[in-house]
């Protein structure tokens, strides 16, 4: 099932996530729903708050259907490593339409556990890395735009307000 993505503004974003404890048809479904949602909003990551779900899921594929290999399912991650530092333009799904620069650790390393529960580590570099940050922050409920300095953040909550009101958010 496809999910409208959540946009900002709307609280279970900036919420941290309940850790999964039941490794369960539902969780599978959950994980299949959001790499359905993920794709279709021509996404290369989710996190389970993005379809309204509070839940410590992410799902990443930054090869975006081209690697079936490449498809990364992660159960209350963690960032247990990170190294470098890399500024890249990010965007994210729930903030559509905006990019800005955003400095992150060049390699890092996350922990998680697979969808039958099972813990594994996998790093990565460059846009994995930078996907893995992304969506362990989503789940703590963190937004990339609390990588901006407040004057950029500010600027762009205050566009965001405009097209909220214009009724195009
Ligand atoms: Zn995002």
């Amino acid at each position: 099932m496809i999910y409208p993505i959540v946009k900002f503004g709307n609280p279970v974003l900036e919420k941290p996530a309940e850790a999964v404890t039941v490794f369960d048809g539902d969780l599978k479904k959950l994980v299949e729903d959001m790499f359905e949602s993920m794709y279709e909003a021509h996404g290369i990551g989710l996190a389970a708050p993005q379809i309204g779900f509070s839940k410590r899921v992410a799902v990443v594929d930054i090869t975006f259907k081209e690697d079936e290999n490449a498809k990364l399912v992660l159960v209350n991650p963690e960032i247990i490593h990170s190294e470098g530092k890399h500024t890249q333009a990010e965007g994210c799904l729930s903030i559509p339409e905006f990019r800005e620069p955003v400095s992150r650790a060049r390699k890092v390393t996350v922990r998680a556990q697979d969808i039958n529960g099972k813990w594994f580590e996998r790093s990565g570099e460059d846009l994995l890395a930078r996907a893995l940050l992304h969506e362990t922050d989503h789940l703590n409920g963190k937004l990339y735009i609390s990588h901006l300095s407040a004057l950029k953040r500010d600027l762009m909550k205050r566009k965001i307000r405009k097209l909220v009101k214009a009724g195009e958010w």
